[in-house]
Formats: C-alpha cells, structure tokens, sequence
C-alpha cells in the first residue's frame, strides 16, 4: 500500500523507515522514504518530477505517478554538536552504515525496491513482532534528544513500549538534560505527538518526566481529561492545549498566534469573573485554546458555562438600530450594548424589539 510504482534493476534503492515499518504493520505511511547506494540526486531525478534538492544532506524529493517520495543519498553523519542537527560525514555509504544512524530498530528496515526483500541489521523485525521501540546505542538521546519525544509518539500511535534498556537510558538522559538543544525540533516532534489528541500520550509525557525537556519549572498536574474535553471542544492548535499547560514554553519558538494563545490563556487567569457577564465579556474574544487551558487548569465549570450556553446568547440591535432611535454614534453606543447584554444573559429569551424597548425606557 506503501509502494509506489519504480521500475529499479539495479538493487541499490531501498525503501527505509517508517514506510517500511508501516506495511509491515499494514498501515499507511505519511510520506514514502526511499534511500539510494550511492548519490541520489543524480541517479533518482529520472523517476518523474523533480520537486525539491538537497545537496547538504544529498535527498531530493520526486513526484512519482502522482505520490512525493523523499529519495536520499545514503548518509553517514556524527554529532559534534549534542542535540543539534547532525554533520553529514559521507555521502553515498553502505545501506548498512546508513541505517545505524537512525532512531528504533523497527526504524531501521529497508525493503529492496529491485527483489522486495526486507534487510534487517539491527533486529527490527523481531522487535515489531514484539511492539517494541529499541535505540540503536546507548548515546541515541544524547545525541538526539527529541528521540525521547519520537519514542513517545510511536509508542502511542502504535501501542508499542520501549525496551527495559532503552527506558533505562531515558530516565538517565532525563535526569541531567542538556538544554543546549536544537528546540525547533522538539516543537516539530511535540506537535506531531500532541496532535493525536491522546491522554495516554500525556500521561506519560508527565509520569515518564519527558516534559522536563522543555521546562525546568515545577509543573501543576491538572485533573481534567484533555483528551475528552477537545473532543467535546475542538480546536486547531490541539498540541498547545496539552504543552500549554507547563506555564513555560519560552524555549520553543511559538508563532504570533501561538504566544496569543498562551498569553490570553495567561490574561484569563487574572480575571475574576464572578457572574454570566464578567465570564461572557473574559472568553468573549479569546482564543478557542485558551479557554480549554483555563478549563483544565483554573475552573472548568466557569469555561463550560461559557462554551454551552452563553457565547450562544448574541444581541441583536445594532448600531443602526441605534441611529433609528435618535442617539447619535459615539462611545456611549457601547455602554448601551452592554447594559442590552447584561440583561439579555438573564433573559436569554428576549427578542430585537424587547431590546429596543430596554433602550427606550432608559432613555426616558
Ligand atoms: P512518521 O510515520 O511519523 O512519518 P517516520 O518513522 O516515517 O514516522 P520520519 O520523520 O518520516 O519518521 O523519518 C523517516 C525516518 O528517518 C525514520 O523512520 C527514521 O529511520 C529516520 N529518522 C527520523 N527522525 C530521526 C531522528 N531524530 N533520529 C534518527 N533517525 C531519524
Ligand atoms: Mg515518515
């Protein structure tokens, strides 16, 4: 399912990675990863369309039929910089060589395009076999630490669980962080894994201590299911419901939209909101996000009572309407419209021409 359609004799391409592991797992892949002996740009370019080249890491990335597939030259690479994207040694090494640098065994299979045959170094079938994710050497979270948040993702996507080892060598590497780290990709592998909207995922994102990769502070843990409650609310940045709740994302590079959320989210817990108005007018333009995050970790029923009945209730006169009645447009229209919702949100009932008639009478 996995497979696209490349006439290959040559038995140096491979498919490799997660596209292998998921038809094995008879599952759909995200996006096909095929690796070539030798140099892959020039040889892989005559496969279709040429869409983008990288000479620094030697891949390029070729419309095949109609599918994007991501050709690689086999790679070898180091890491002088811990926890920083790594040094491309040789280009063009043996499949061998290239799958050792790689993530979980069940990462590191290959399928011959040429014969189909699946080439296993690293015990990656056998650890399929037995949903477990094991590193390739014990440096693998120093030299990458958003392996930790990777190992996380599968596990949960997958029902798999990391071998005894392997969780020996994270609770080690968690324990003395080294923060000098590449955080663009741990906000890459956080959105990926927090996007799955899993509470499993979150349980062990905190019990595990893999949250500590972000921050140094003490973290509150709520008691609301996040799970449950974006399914109940939606929202689009689901993965900042989750990490928002750490209080410190500052080593992440957020968006503009992304800090908005959070600092509306921030601004809502200074509010005191102690009836419908004050609750109404705090959510009334803030971000869908925020008002989960103050769900979850200030007061749940206050961010329900909003989200089910009030930010239904809308008045209907309009500046208009004012007009019509003789006042002249100036910053007291919004008083008016204020008082019409103070009175609307205990009498949700109330229709334009009752609204109209509250005005009259104050005006008398
Ligand atoms: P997904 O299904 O989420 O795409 P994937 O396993 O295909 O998962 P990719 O991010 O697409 O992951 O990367 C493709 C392959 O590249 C992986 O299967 C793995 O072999 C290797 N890889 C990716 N990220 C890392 C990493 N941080 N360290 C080592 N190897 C990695
Ligand atoms: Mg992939």
């Amino acid at each position: 399912m996995n497979i696209v359609d490349i006439k290959d004799t040559s038995g140096k391409l491979f498919y490799i990675g997660g596209v292998v592991r998921d038809e094995l797992l008879g599952r759909k892949s995200f996006d096909i990863d095929i690796t070539y002996i030798g140099n892959a740009i020039e040889y892989c370019a005559k496969f279709g369309k040429v869409l983008r080249v990288n000479p620094d890491f030697g891949t390029i990335r070729v419309d095949v039929g109609g599918c994007e597939v991501d050709f690689a030259s086999t790679r070898a690479e180091v890491y002088d910089r811990k926890g920083h994207l790594p040094r491309v040694t040789k280009i063009g090494c043996s499949l061998k060589e290239d799958v050792l640098r790689r993530d979980f065994t069940v990462n590191a299979l290959a399928k011959s395009v040429t014969t189909g045959d699946i080439i296993d170094y690293t015990g990656g079938l056998e650890d399929l076999k037995h949903k477990t994710l094991r590193v390739l050497h014990d440096e693998s979270f120093i030299d990458d630490p958003t392996r930790i948040i990777r190992g996380l993702k599968f596990a949960v996507r997958f029902g798999f669980e990391l071998d005894e080892h392997t969780k020996k060598l994270q609770t080690d590497y968690l324990s003395n962080i080294n923060y000098d780290m590449c955080y663009k990709r741990v906000k890459k592998e956080l959105t990926e894994t927090f996007n799955l909207n899993s509470q499993e995922a979150f349980e062990r994102f905190i019990s595990q201590g893999i949250y500590k990769l972000v921050t140094e502070k003490d973290i509150c843990i709520p008691q609301v299911n996040i799970e449950k409650l974006i399914k109940e609310y939606p929202v689009q940045n689901v993965w900042l419901v989750y990490t928002g709740i750490l209080g410190d994302l500052s080593r992440l590079e957020l968006t503009r939209q992304e800090k908005k959320i959070l600092d509306d989210f921030a601004a809502l817990q200074n509010n005191q909101m102690n009836d419908d108005y004050e609750i109404y007018k705090a959510f009334i333009d803030t971000e869908p996000e925020s008002i989960l995050l103050y769900a979850i970790m200030q007061d749940e029923n206050k961010a329900r009572r909003y989200l089910d009945y009030l930010r239904n209730i809308k008045i209907q006169t309009t500046g208009d309407d004012l007009q019509n009645l003789g006042i002249k447009p100036s910053p007291e229209y919004k008083v008016i419209f204020d008082k019409i919702l103070r009175v609307k949100l205990q009498n949700p009932q109330m229709s334009k021409a009752d609204e109209i008639s509250l005005i009259k009478n104050s005006l008398e």
